[in-house]
């Protein structure tokens, strides 16, 4: 067997021209586009790169890009009047704290001012609280890209074995909640785990969000599984996942790829959640739709 390699670039552009369609739609239903606002502090070369790539695809969607730029040095007290200034303002639908932030800010203090509505990142408690209820609310993009992937892969994923390597409240933890809402059977994986080659031989699903270059083994898949690798390692020969790509491949039935598996999906699902937001806020439906 050799795995299919899930084109997560593709599936992003595909769902990045829907967001663009639907982002028409609204602009001619609400009378103003949709608006994203984004927060850089300082002057980290990769979340420039980050932000820079944000502000592009969002105009790219047709929607409004806020760039707020603020220096490093900025205080606490600035930063969280920025934050409520955005929450006041009615051409933002999204607002997101590239982080990480500088050290002299309090990072969790500065995500709890975000109105939970505008948070389209979904890092709010409030949304977290959303998601382990049922409740709509907004959903951390990478997780979610994931699902889709998933989703497009395996269609209904109800009664699959799933395993989450990852406990993060940024991927791991979102990502877990997500799945046991699609009715998979989901195990939580972490640096406690006794026997991990064990638990994820049983996966139909593995999802790996751990941060360790090529830490799982193809001998520790089923064969058939299908692998979802959200890491972004970079060592001398690149960027390369958290899953051993190679040795993976003739075990698993399909595989994202590291870069263009569930990188490209992030950005896409951000401007998806900021489309919701802003259709929430005027009061109007979105229609998902399929990408
Ligand atoms: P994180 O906060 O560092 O969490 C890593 C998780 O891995 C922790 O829960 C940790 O367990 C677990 N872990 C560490 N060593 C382990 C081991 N030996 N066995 C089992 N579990 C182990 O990382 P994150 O923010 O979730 O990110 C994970 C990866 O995804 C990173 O490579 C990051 O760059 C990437 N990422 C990619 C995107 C994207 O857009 N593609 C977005 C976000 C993150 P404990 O809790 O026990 O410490």
């Amino acid at each position: 067997m050799t795995a299919r390699i899930i084109d997560g670039k593709a599936f992003a552009a595909r769902l990045r021209a829907r967001v663009a369609t639907q982002a028409a739609a609204f602009a001619e239903a609400a009378g103003r586009p949709a608006g994203l606002a984004v927060v850089l502090v300082g002057e980290d070369a990769a979340s420039s790169v980050y932000v820079r790539s944000k502000g592009k695809a969002t105009r790219e969607a047709g929607m409004a890009g806020f760039e707020h730029r603020l220096s490093a040095d900025v205080r606490q007290d600035e930063l969280v009047a920025l934050v409520e200034r955005l929450n006041a303002d009615p051409a933002v639908d999204g607002i997101l704290v590239q982080l990480p932030l500088p050290a002299h800010l309090d990072a969790d203090a500065v995500l709890l001012t975000i109105d939970p509505d505008k948070d389209v990142d979904g890092f709010h408690p409030v949304n977290a609280g959303r998601l382990a209820t049922g409740l709509p609310g907004m959903v951390p993009c990478t997780p979610y890209g994931c699902l889709l992937l998933l989703q497009d892969e395996l269609g209904d994923l109800s009664g699959l074995d799933a395993v989450v390597v990852g406990r993060s409240n940024i991927v791991g933890k979102p990502m877990a909640a997500l799945l046991t809402a699609a009715s998979c059977t989901v195990t939580i994986a972490h640096s406690r785990t006794r026997d991990l080659p064990g638990v994820i031989g049983r996966a139909d699903i593995v999802v790996a969000a751990v941060g360790r270059a090529n830490f799982v083994q193809g001998a520790w898949l089923k064969p058939g599984a299908v692998v979802i690798d959200v890491g972004i390692n970079r060592i001398d020969s690149g960027l390369v996942g958290d899953v051993d790509f190679a040795a993976a491949l003739p075990v698993a039935a399909a595989i994202t790829p590291v870069p263009g598996g569930v990188g490209p999906m992030t950005i896409a699902c951000l401007l998806r959640n900021t489309l919701v937001a802003a259709h929430r806020r005027a009061g109007l439906a979105f229609d998902e739709g399929r990408a």
